[in-house]
């Protein structure tokens, strides 16, 4: 994960925008601002048996929508959470691809099966929404168009929240900050991190991951803070967010 998200940073700072826009690298970045005082929250990786019923559980006791980005392999060995995921009103399953490889690292050909063997589980078995986050964020445009043939839309995010490495045994190291978008400030503040990032932004949708704790742990918190400031809480779903899909 570290080492794929400094891959994803390297790359940003050495090769011309120009060269990444053409390659359709890195679909994820959203450039267009989203509905103002609108929040999505956006959870990957799951299901993960014991905090998928957490994270409802704080969602449901705040009557707050959220979207799942499902990795198929693990919906398909824990279909009760995709269910009880599903039983949570407002919430929206995306697919996350099978397995969850870096499509940066594999043929154009296994990405398609990734997108379709998880399409055939998700959308067909489990009534799962056509939306499409890639792993680590990383596409191409063969996918891209593979994706939109298959009817669905990419969604990627405004407020990365870098849970992944929040959660780390020695906190953010200076890379790590950077290419999240941690200020100093927040090098040990997770839930400033995300507030602030939603401050600047003014919404946005929000990437999370269901495997962190710190993600799961902070969730009550940061829905009172979004809402203490004013933001509601939809789903890129939603026709609100539609200038922010791809
Ligand atoms: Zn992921």
């Amino acid at each position: 994960m570290r080492h794929t998200h400094l891959v994803r940073l390297r790359e940003h700072l050495e090769k011309p925008e120009e060269e990444l826009h053409r390659t359709c690298r890195f679909e994820s970045d959203i450039a267009t601002l989203p509905p103002e005082g609108v929040v999505a929250l956006t959870f990957d990786d799951g299901p993960e048996p014991g905090h998928t019923e957490a994270i409802l559980a704080v969602l449901a006791r705040h009557r707050v929508p959220a979207t799942f980005f499902l990795i198929a392999e693990k919906a398909k060995a824990h279909p009760e959470l995709v269910e009880l995921a599903r039983a949570l009103p407002g919430a929206v399953i995306g697919n996350h691809s099978w397995s969850h490889p870096n499509f940066h690292d594999i043929a154009v050909e296994e990405q398609a099966r990734e997108v379709g063997s998880a399409d055939a589980l998700l959308r067909a078995d489990l009534g799962a929404t056509p939306l499409f986050r890639y792993p680590y964020g990383n596409s191409s445009c063969e996918t891209n168009e593979r994706v939109h043939t298959l009817g669905y839309r990419i969604v990627g995010w405004h407020v990365d929240s870098c849970d992944w490495a929040f959660d780390g045994p020695r906190g953010l190291t200076a890379s790590e900050a950077l290419s999240c978008g941690v200020l100093p400030a927040y090098r040990h503040d997770f839930l400033g991190h995300v507030v602030a990032n939603v401050r600047a932004h003014r919404g946005g949708v929000v990437l999370m991951h269901e495997t962190h704790d710190i993600s799961v742990d902070n969730l009550d918190a940061l829905i009172v803070k979004l809402e203490a400031e004013g933001y509601r809480f939809s789903t890129p779903a939603a026709q609100e967010f539609e200038a922010s899909l791809r």
